[in-house]
């Protein structure tokens, strides 16, 4: 692989990218590669893509810079030949990475395990102890290694940074992280609460304070990210106290495919008794499942669409999932005592006035509610939504995992 000369050098002055340059966020999946080129100071998006399929014959690479949109199709092999056709069509359509002066490539990798609880530095030692971890998180891990590898052969004078979306919760108090499983067995096979989306509960409970013009240490925040993957969290101060998913993000709220919460024994059955095996029952429960599995339809604009025609597994589908939610929204109040804001963020929380509505259905008495004027439509700005008479905020608050991973990479790489 060639290397691509130029970056990583810093910028001598002001550029057009800002003075301090430009961080390349990189989001590599098992059979895609997101990215953005992100002014981490300004907080923009220069440019951003996607390349989908990878592997097979009907690859596509989408670009997105200035305005205009940029589609190849050309079949493309591997993760590597996926990151030398973003950089071919960064070269070809621009913005050009060496004036935009990347300082820091920006990795987001799922699972931390119990050794990050911060960013850090890729070196060798880094990747082999996100390999060590990989067997906690099977799908995504080595998916986010093939990325980190071939970006490093790839762009070798730039410092590469991993954010672990994990990180933020790797101080829950031991009550929440810890299950009440044998403890040899638990210690043995790190079988413990991790949890995930941290950098957008840490990202959106931050945004919250900034907004309100709060001191993030005097604000107990519920934070609600519903999107294909949905998970909750509780912040006390700044901090993660409880969050929804577990040891894999598939224990917690309903999703668009995973069941969330199950009784662990329904595994045992249907082993057992049904004759799946283990990676059926597998499939099962994370593809199969969610709104998907009640209703075949796991994007709320086409459920809402079925429940409003009379289907009936649709409309169970949003009851389920809406009573899930409200379940964990009183848990989380309970856990802290005092809430001061609620905020949805992410594909479901940001646009759908409909879930966050019924969500909150019926909590007067907790002091919660939500004036149906202020929820109405999709916010693509914080927004409170909330009647002015409740003790809780209640928010919609866009996340940008991106933006959060380029400034957590620009502070280790410049600190101020
Ligand atoms: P991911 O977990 O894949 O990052 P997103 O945060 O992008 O997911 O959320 C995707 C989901 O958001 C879709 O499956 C759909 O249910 C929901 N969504 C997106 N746009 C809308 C909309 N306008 N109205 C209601 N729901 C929406």
């Amino acid at each position: 692989m060639n290397p691509v000369p130029g970056i990583g050098e810093r910028p001598s002055s002001h550029s057009a990218f800002g003075a301090h340059g430009s961080v390349l966020v990189i989001n590599s999946g098992s059979s895609s590669v997101k990215y953005q080129l992100v002014n981490p100071v300004g907080g923009e998006a220069i440019a951003s893509g996607l390349v989908e399929r990878i592997g097979e014959s009907s690859s596509l690479l989408k670009h997105t810079y200035g305005g205009n949109k940029t589609e190849r199709t050309d079949p493309i092999a591997d993760h590597g030949a996926a990151l030398r056709a973003v950089l071919a069509v960064f070269e070809e359509v621009g913005p050009d990475l060496d004036e935009a002066h990347v300082v820091a490539v920006g990795h987001r990798v799922v699972h931390g395990g119990a050794v990050f609880s911060e960013p850090a530095l890729v070196d060798d030692d880094v990747v082999a102890a996100i390999e060590e971890i990989a067997p906690l998180a099977p799908l995504h891990n080595p998916a986010n290694l093939r990325g980190i590898q071939v970006a490093r052969e790839l762009l070798p004078d730039v410092p590469h940074v991993v954010v672990f979306d994990t990180a933020f919760f790797q101080g829950l108090p031991a009550a929440a992280s810890t299950y009440a499983l044998d403890h040899e067995v638990a210690q043995k096979h790190g079988v413990r609460r991790y949890g995930f989306h941290g950098t957008s509960h840490q990202y959106v409970s931050g945004k919250v304070a900034r907004v309100l013009g709060r001191r993030l240490e005097d604000l107990n925040t519920i934070v609600l990210h519903l999107g294909n993957g949905a998970s909750a969290s509780a912040v006390r101060g700044g901090v993660a106290v409880e969050t929804s998913m577990g040891m894999t993000p598939l224990e917690g709220l309903v999703m668009g495919t995973r069941t969330g919460d199950i009784d662990p024994a329904v595994i045992v059955h249907l082993h057992r008794n049904a004759g799946m095996s283990i990676d059926a029952i597998d499939d099962l429960l994370n593809r199969r499942s969610g709104l998907k599995g009640l209703a075949g339809e796991n994007d709320f604009r086409e459920l809402h669409n079925l429940v409003e025609a009379g289907d009936e597994a649709a409309r169970l589908a949003l009851d389920v999932y809406v009573h899930r939610l409200r379940k964990y929204i009183g848990a989380y109040y309970a856990v802290l005592g005092r809430v001061d804001v609620i905020a949805f963020t992410a594909g479901v929380g940001e646009n759908d006035d409909i879930v966050r509505g019924l969500a909150l259905q019926g909590l007067e008495g907790l002091g919660i509610a939500v004036d149906p004027e202020r929820n109405a439509g999709r916010k693509s700005q914080p927004t409170i939504i909330s009647p002015d008479w409740t003790r809780t905020l209640v928010m919609v608050v866009p996340t940008n995992e991106e933006l959060a991973i380029a400034r957590q990479a620009l502070a280790l790489v410049a600190p101020e």
